[in-house]
């Protein structure tokens, strides 16, 4: 039989039991370990994912009623088949969706998420309350995302450093009678040398913290004691992310050369999911082209490499622009 998950009416209660125990759950040999995040969140997953079995199998009617209502179709759809539970492709599909700044991941890590966090809500009890909360808080994180000014901002790439816990503002006036910043020997105040305070229990003044982050290059620990920054462990091997070397080059500045015809429109007239993809899969050259910017800016006009840079810098954002235009012609020919 052939089972269509995008006709939400069609799939009987044993093709849905027959879909979630064979595409959707982890292999009885499949090693998830508890102590790793993205491990935990996949068991957490699966959790729910038993709890939508055992519901179909008793015939519970408010979870068969989530079959013809959709929802089931709805966040399965979305998420990979968990027979890549086994594979590092699904951890680091897991660890991107966690790490990255909400308002940049895609649907499906988003989706996947939200159920994880309906499914450690105490207070949502039964399968229905916690899918449809999942399906609530999707909903408005799109409603979000989509929002043209959020759009046109690039969120950071290591947001996870300043939302998961990691470092904290300290009151400065309680420490400046204390031991000076370990960096910088400077004593805490309110001004240039504010506390702050790492998972470890170090204090180090905040200018000092963001410079110390910047060399971490991908391993963010207390420069006293490379404690993880985020978690707190001695030997993380959870929070590596590679830094990108520059902020972005700004999506509009490039947009005004590619749709100079719309320059004064809202997201230079594009439809907001274009737009996001384009922010989304133009980033990496825009992070190159920054660094390059940051380059040519050091590097005198008599030395060789000048021209070089000018060279690179002028390619790689005609690449951009062509990419972007290119795109949106693309797009309109649909
Ligand atoms: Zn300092
Ligand atoms: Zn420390
Ligand atoms: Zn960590």
């Amino acid at each position: 039989m052939q089972f269509n998950m995008e006709d939400p009416v069609s799939p009987t209660i044993d093709a849905w039991l027959f879909e979630l125990k064979h595409r959707k759950s982890t292999s009885p040999d499949s090693i998830l370990d508890a102590s790793d995040p993205y491990d935990k969140a996949m068991l957490t997953f699966q959790y729910f994912t038993n709890s939508v079995i055992d519901g179909l199998e008793r015939n519970d009617p408010e979870v068969v009623s989530l079959i013809h209502d959709g929802y089931l179709t709805a966040a399965y759809s979305r998420v990979p088949n968990t027979n890549y539970y086994k594979s590092d492709y699904m951890r680091q599909w897991v660890k991107e969706a966690m790490l990255k700044h909400p308002l940049r991941r895609k649907e499906h890590p988003f989706y996947f998420l939200a159920i994880i966090r309906a499914q450690n809500n105490s207070e949502l009890r039964s399968v229905k309350s916690r899918l449809l909360a999942a399906h609530t808080e999707f909903e408005e994180w799109i409603s979000r995302v989509f929002d043209p000014e959020n759009l046109v901002k690039d969120p950071s790439g290591l947001w996870f450093l300043r939302n998961q816990n990691g470092i904290k503002d300290v009151d400065s006036s309680a420490v400046a009678s204390e031991d000076p910043c370990f960096i910088c020997t400077e004593k805490f105040d309110e001004d240039s040398h504010v506390a702050k305070q790492a998972l470890c229990g170090h204090i180090i003044c905040g200018g000092c913290f963001d410079k110390w982050l910047l060399e971490c290059r991908g391993r963010y620990n207390c420069p006293m004691c490379r404690a993880c920054v985020v978690c707190g462990a001695n030997d993380c091997k959870h929070h590596d992310v590679q830094q990108e070397v520059a902020a972005p080059f700004p999506l509009p500045a490039i947009l005004n050369v590619a749709l100079p015809e719309a320059v004064s429109q809202s997201l230079h007239g594009l439809d907001p999911h274009i737009y996001f993809r384009l922010r989304e899969e133009t980033r990496q050259d825009r992070v190159s082209a920054a660094w390059i910017a940051i380059l040519i800016k050091h590097t005198p006009e008599n030395d060789p490499l000048f021209e070089r840079f000018v060279e690179d810098g002028r390619e790689l954002m005609q690449s951009i622009v062509t990419t972007c235009g290119m795109d949106r012609h693309y797009w309109a020919a649909e």
